[in-house]
């Protein structure tokens, strides 16, 4: 690193956790996390979905929610999951299938508790069709990650897994996937030590695009999950070259960023999703949305300064 690039980082650093600190659950954080979430209600989501699909974007739920630290915490988040599903599958031409998080459903308590209630989820989910994605959590998640998706998908086709081109292993894990299960290909959000992910933003997206070029000829539908312009296109320009269906592809993107690329391809005629996390739980969730972006910090400094103007 640069001596002006070094400096450029430790400001940010700074800067990110002065914001964190003025964020905290204050009135005003809730007013910006409205950028990125649909709103604290099961019912905000779906009507979130509902304004999606009239654009044709079909959404992905996402109740927030990790690092729960009881077994009845745990369990009342499954329990919200099975009723988002029932929703969901009742609400007509709702597009819509669910994304999870394992800590939130009792990983840190027990594998075997995590695998109980994400089981009930996927019994809640099949009936209905509907794909429950497994999101990926920090690189301490992964391996216990990939074995409640490897012993789950043996016994349910409706279930797949988030998988981050920033983690070195990667390169690796994606050899192990379970045959066709679908793949929601990330960068990943979560800080890591460069011992176990690349520093390099280029090396990300190298990898990035290698891992969708794997995945795609090992036959697992892929979620290219990213709001990097050029690996979107070059995840399209490589199906269609390919001669695939491009049904074989997702391109997924979150609630409230980049939704003019969001629109652009779903006019297009490609198949795009958007993740809609909603539910009280927005803090962490947010606070990843401004560490990805200077712009998103900017955003709250601009708007505590109008509050307080
Ligand atoms: C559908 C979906 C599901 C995800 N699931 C997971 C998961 O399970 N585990 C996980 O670790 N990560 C997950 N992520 C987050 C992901 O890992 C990245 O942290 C995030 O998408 C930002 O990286 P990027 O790929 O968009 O590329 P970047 O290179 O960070 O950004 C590319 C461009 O996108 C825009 N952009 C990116 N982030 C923001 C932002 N926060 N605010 C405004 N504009 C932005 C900017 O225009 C930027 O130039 C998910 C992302 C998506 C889209």
């Amino acid at each position: 690193m640069t001596g002006t690039a070094l400096r450029a980082a430790v400001l940010w650093g700074t800067e990110l956790a002065v914001v964190r600190g003025l964020v905290t659950r204050s009135s005003l954080g809730r007013r910006v996390a409205h950028r990125f979430v649909a709103g604290e209600r099961l019912e905000d989501g779906i009507s979130a979905a509902h304004a999606l699909g009239r654009r044709g974007i079909a959404a992905m739920l996402d109740h927030l929610g990790e690092n729960v630290t009881s077994e009845a915490q745990a369990s009342a988040a499954a329990d919200g999951y099975v009723l988002a599903l029932k929703l969901i599958h009742e609400t007509e031409g709702l597009h819509c299938n669910i994304a999870i998080k394992l800590t939130q459903l009792g990983l840190d308590q027990s594998m075997d508790l995590c695998l109980e209630n994400t089981e009930r989820v996927l019994a809640a989910a099949e009936p209905a069709g509907i794909l429950v994605m497994v999101d990926m959590e920090s690189s301490e998640y992964v391996d216990p990650t990939l074995e409640v998706l490897r012993r789950l998908r043996a016994r349910h086709q409706g279930i797949g897994v988030a998988i981050q081109s920033a983690l070195r292993r990667t390169a690796d894990d994606v050899f192990a996937l379970p045959d066709g299960a679908p793949i929601r290909l990330v960068k990943g959000a979560y800080l890591e030590s460069p011992s176990v992910a690349y520093p390099s933003r280029a090396d990300v997206d190298r990898a990035f695009a290698r891992l969708f070029a794997t995945l795609t000829s090992r036959g697992h539908p892929v979620h290219v999950a990213t709001h990097d312009p050029r690996l979107l296109a070059g995840a399209v320009r490589f199906t269609e070259r390919r001669g695939l269906p491009i049904e074989r592809i997702e391109l997924q993107m979150l609630l409230g960023i980049r939704e003019d690329l969001q629109r652009d391809y779903a006019g297009r005629g490609y198949p795009v999703r958007a993740y809609v996390p909603y539910g009280a739980e927005w803090y962490p969730y947010l606070t990843r949305r401004l560490a990805e972006r200077p712009a998103n910090v900017w955003f709250f400094v601009s708007n505590l300064v109008r509050r307080r103007g």
